[in-house]
């Protein structure tokens, strides 16, 4: 007999770069960025619900302050899509347990989307391809096709054309968090204006931090680790660079905002460095938390089904 229900267990993602093109005609910019998938996960439950119960969420966990529980959330836009695209049951439950910092350029929304999608291609069995999927995920955000392919990849387009890259090694993270978050539109207007009169070429991947990866080199992966949003981040949020000079002094391989903010993830090189930093940050007054995580983890996939 098929499932009612499964869960699936997505990560956060780290920009190790993020190089951000000029405004396009469109309104959007085109982007080069390697994405390390880490392990800070939220987990989605779907489940088939009673006739005429349309599509319900419902948000628990450590960081389900300020998600939407109606149809703006991403994981019902996702459902949505789905159910249009593969002539699926329109009544379902949705549950998030979320882990994942919101709003703090980590894909936490994509993530909800992501297990969504993996997850419904799981309970009605449509046997779709990590491709297809990640094509339905584009759909709904940037970001949610490498929150299904996870790992290590690089992202062009708009971040959402994924190819799997080559990576060696396993990286410890520190995670400063910010108690309030920084809306990604709002930080891209403001790298526009810092740009103006500049003028940007086409973004490409960094051959440094490739080389990095693939030698596994966690300390020269420190010092390759770029983000164009950064200066952007840091205007709007001038306290980030407090953030990072703590990471500096506590000798991190290196630190980044990642994605457009608020979040700092900093580069540590064993379990005793990645503790003296914590520390540090917690006890500096100036973030509002602090977690560990490693990478490169799995993409969504699916833990259980009942
Ligand atoms: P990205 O790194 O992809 O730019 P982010 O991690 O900075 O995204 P999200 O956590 O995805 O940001 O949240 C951005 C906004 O999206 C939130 O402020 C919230 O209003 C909305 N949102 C919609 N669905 C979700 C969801 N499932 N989880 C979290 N936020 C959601």
């Amino acid at each position: 007999m098929r499932s009612r229900g499964v869960t699936a267990r997505v990560p956060a993602k780290v920009n190790l770069q993020l190089s951000v093109g000029p405004l396009g005609a469109d309104g959007f910019h085109e982007v080069t960025t390697v994405f390390q998938a880490i392990s800070l996960f939220d987990d989605v439950t779907v489940a088939t619900a009673e006739k005429g119960e349309g599509v319900k969420i419902s948000i628990t966990g450590q960081t389900s302050g300020g998600v939407p529980a109606d149809n703006s959330n991403l994981a019902v836009k996702a459902a949505q899509l789905m159910i249009k695209n593969y002539d699926l049951p329109e009544d379902l439950v949705i549950k998030l347990k979320k882990e994942i910092p919101v709003a703090g350029g980590m894909a936490g929304g994509s993530a909800d989307a992501a297990g969504v999608i993996v997850g419904l291609d799981s309970l009605f069995e449509l046997g779709l391809s990590r491709d297809v999927m990640e094509s339905v995920g584009s759909k709904i955000g940037s970001d949610v096709p490498f929150s299904i392919c996870g790992g290590v990849a690089i992202g062009t387009g708009r971040g959402d054309q994924i190819t799997p890259a080559l990576a060696k090694g396993s990286y410890n993270w520190v995670l400063a968090l910010s108690g309030q978050g920084l809306a990604t539109p709002s930080v891209y207007q403001e790298c526009d204006r810092l740009r103006e009169g500049l003028s940007i070429a086409a973004p490409v991947v960094s051959e440094p931090l490739m080389q990095a990866l693939r030698a596994g080199d966690a300390k020269a992966l420190g010092k390759a680790l770029t983000n164009e949003l950064q200066p952007a981040a840091c205007s709007l949020r001038p306290a980030l660079r407090l953030v990072l000079d703590v990471g500096v002094d506590y000798g991190a391989l290196g630190g980044i905002v990642s994605g457009s903010g608020p979040t700092v993830a900093f580069l540590v090189s064993d379990d005793d460095h990645a503790m003296d930093l914590t520390v540090a940050l917690s006890s500096s007054g100036v973030v509002s938390s602090v977690v560990r995580a490693s990478g490169p983890t799995n993409g969504a996939r699916i833990i259980e089904s009942f």
